[in-house]
C-alpha cells in the first residue's frame, strides 16, 4: 500500500484535508476508529459565533482581522485570513457536489434553533434549516407551527415554543405546537416513547406515504406560515422529501436540529464520506492507530491496533483524532496525553485548574482549549520536543481555541484541515500555496 498522505481521524477535519488531498491528485488513506463529533453536532457550520463567549459576531469575516490579531497562537492565526474563506467556499462546493445544499445569510451569521428554543449564531445551515424564503418571513412576523411526531421522545415543542417566545425574533409571532401520528399502524411504536431521530429517520428513507403525513400536518399547522418539524425527514431522500411536504401543505417548511443522534450532522458525514470516496479516497473505519516510529523530526510509520506487525508508511501524515470526546486526547488524575505519538500538549498543571466550578460560567471551562501545540504550519512538537516536519495536526486535537465559547467548532476543522491539506498538495507537487515564512 502506496499512500502520499495517512490521515488519523475521519471526522469533518480529517474529511476535508482528505478531499483537499485527493482532489488535487494525491494518493490517500483516512483511518478512524469510530463516529466522530459530527454525529452528535447541530450540523451547522460555526465559524466565529461570539467574541469572548458573550458578543454575538455579526459579520465573521469582517472580525477575523482583528480576532486573529488579538489571538495569535489560535489555530484561525496559523491559517490566515485568505485560508479560511478559501476553505469555507472549498466545504460549501466540496458536499453541495452531493447534492447537500450549505446556505449563508451573505457574509453574516444567522440564528439557528437549537432543540429546546433557543438560537445560536452560526454561518452555514443545511437549507432545510436556514434559508432565504425562512428569513425573509420573519419580517413579517409569521405564524409559527412546531410540529412532533408521536413517539419520538427526544424533542419538547412546548418548551421550545416558550422559549422562542422570549426572543425579541420571535416577538409577535403565535407559535402553536402539536404533533401527528405516522400514517400504517405498523410504522408507530408500541411504546409511546420509542422513536429516536435516526428511527423516524428511517421511515422517511423508506418512502412512507407522505401524502397522508402532509395532510396530517396541515390539520395541525392550520393557517399557520411556517412549520418547523425535528430533523428527521431522512438521510438519504431529504431534498425529495421536503421538496413533496413543501408542495403537498404550501407551508414554508425547515427542520430544527434534534438531540444526537443528529441526523443533520450524519448527513454531512455521509455527504463528506461520499465525496472522498468519488474523488478516490480510501476510508479504512474501524481501526486505530495506536503508535507510530518518529526519527529525526519526522514520522517514519505508523502501525494499528487491528494489524500492529504492519507498518504504513508515507511521506505526510495527519493527526485529526478530535479532542477528549473522539479519544484525541486522554486525561487521568494528574496528566493530560496524546495516545498516537505523545506530542508535547498545552494544557494548564494541575487538575484543579481545568474546568471551573460553574457549568455554564461565563468564560466556559480551560479543558476545551487544551490541545496540540503546532506551529504555524500545524506541524507538531514530538515527545523530546522536536518539531515533527511531516506532520500536520488540524481540528478539534489543536490547543488554543475553544470552540464553545467563540462558536469556531466546525470552522477551526475546516479551515485546519484545508490549511494541512494544502500544504501536503503543494510539498507533493509542487503547487505554489502562501509563503508562510
Ligand atoms: C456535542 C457537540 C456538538 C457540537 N455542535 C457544533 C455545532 O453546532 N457547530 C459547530 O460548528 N461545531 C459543533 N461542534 C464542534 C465540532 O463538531 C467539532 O469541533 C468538530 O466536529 C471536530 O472535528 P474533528 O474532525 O477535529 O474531530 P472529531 O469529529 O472528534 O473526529 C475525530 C475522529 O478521529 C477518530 N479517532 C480518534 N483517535 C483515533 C485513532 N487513534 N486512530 C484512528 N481514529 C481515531 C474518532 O473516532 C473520530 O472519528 C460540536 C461538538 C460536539 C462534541
Amino acid at each position: 500500500m502506496n499512500y502520499d498522505c495517512i490521515i488519523i481521524g475521519g471526522g469533518i477535519a480529517g474529511l476535508t484535508c482528505g478531499i483537499k488531498c485527493t482532489g488535487e491528485g494525491l494518493r490517500c488513506a483516512i483511518i478512524s476508529s469510530g463516529m466522530s463529533a459530527l454525529h452528535f453536532s447541530s450540523g451547522s457550520i460555526d465559524l466565529l459565533g461570539s467574541r469572548s463567549g458573550q458578543n454575538v459576531v455579526k459579520e465573521p469575516y469582517a472580525e477575523l482581522g482583528r480576532f486573529i490579531e488579538e489571538n495569535p497562537g489560535h489555530p484561525y492565526s496559523k491559517c490566515g485570513q485568505d485560508i479560511i474563506q478559501k476553505a469555507f467556499s472549498f466545504f460549501q462546493a466540496e458536499v453541495r457536489a452531493q447534492a447537500l445544499v450549505l446556505f449563508s445569510n451573505g457574509d453574516k451569521n444567522h440564528f439557528h434553533v437549537t432543540p429546546i428554543g433557543t438560537l445560536k449564531p452560526t454561518f452555514f445551515s443545511q437549507k432545510s434549516v436556514f434559508n432565504k424564503k425562512i428569513r425573509d418571513a420573519f419580517y413579517r412576523k409569521p405564524k409559527i407551527a412546531i410540529i412532533n411526531i408521536e413517539g419520538f421522545r427526544d424533542y419538547y415543542p412546548k418548551m421550545a415554543a416558550v422559549n422562542l417566545k422570549k426572543n425579541r425574533l420571535f416577538k409577535g409571532c403565535e407559535i402553536i405546537t402539536g404533533s401527528i401520528v405516522l400514517p400504517g399502524e405498523k410504522l408507530n411504536p408500541k411504546n409511546p416513547h420509542e422513536f429516536r431521530s435516526i428511527d423516524i429517520c428511517r421511515i422517511f428513507d423508506s418512502k412512507p406515504d407522505l401524502d397522508k403525513i402532509a395532510s396530517r400536518i396541515s390539520s395541525i399547522a392550520g393557517n399557520a406560515d411556517i412549520v418547523g418539524i425535528p430533523a428527521f425527514l431522512g438521510l438519504n431522500n431529504y431534498n425529495a422529501i421536503l421538496k413533496s411536504l413543501r408542495e403537498m401543505t404550501g407551508y414554508i417548511l425547515y427542520e430544527i436540529p434534534t438531540l444526537p443522534p443528529s441526523i443533520l450532522g450524519m448527513r454531512l458525514d455521509n455527504a463528506l464520506k461520499a465525496r472522498y470516496a468519488e474523488l478516490g479516497g480510501v476510508f479504512i473505519a474501524g481501526d486505530r492507530v495506536i503508535g507510530g516510529k518518529i526519527l529525526n523530526g519526522r514520522v517514519e510509520y505508523i502501525y494499528t491496533e487491528n494489524h500492529p506487525e504492519t507498518r504504513l508508511y508515507a511521506p505526510s501524515y495527519v493527526l485529526s483524532t478530535g479532542s477528549f470526546f473522539s479519544g484525541g486526547m486522554i486525561s487521568d488524575a494528574e496528566k493530560i496525553q496524546e495516545p498516537v505519538f505523545g506530542l508535547c500538549l498545552e494544557y494548564a498543571k494541575g487538575r484543579q485548574n481545568w474546568h471551573r466550578p460553574a457549568f455554564f460560567h461565563p468564560q466556559s471551562h480551560p479543558f476545551l482549549s487544551f490541545g496540540v501545540k503546532t506551529d504555524e504550519h500545524l506541524n507538531p512538537y514530538g515527545p523530546s520536543g522536536e518539531r515533527i516536519g511531516n506532520l500536520f495536526c488540524t481540528g478539534a486535537v489543536l490547543s488554543n481555541y475553544n470552540p464553545v465559547q467563540e462558536g469556531t467548532g466546525s470552522g477551526v476543522a475546516i479551515s485546519t484541515g484545508f490549511w494541512a491539506g494544502t500544504q501536503i498538495v503543494q510539498k507533493e507537487t509542487g503547487q505554489h500555496t502562501r509563503n508562510h515564512d
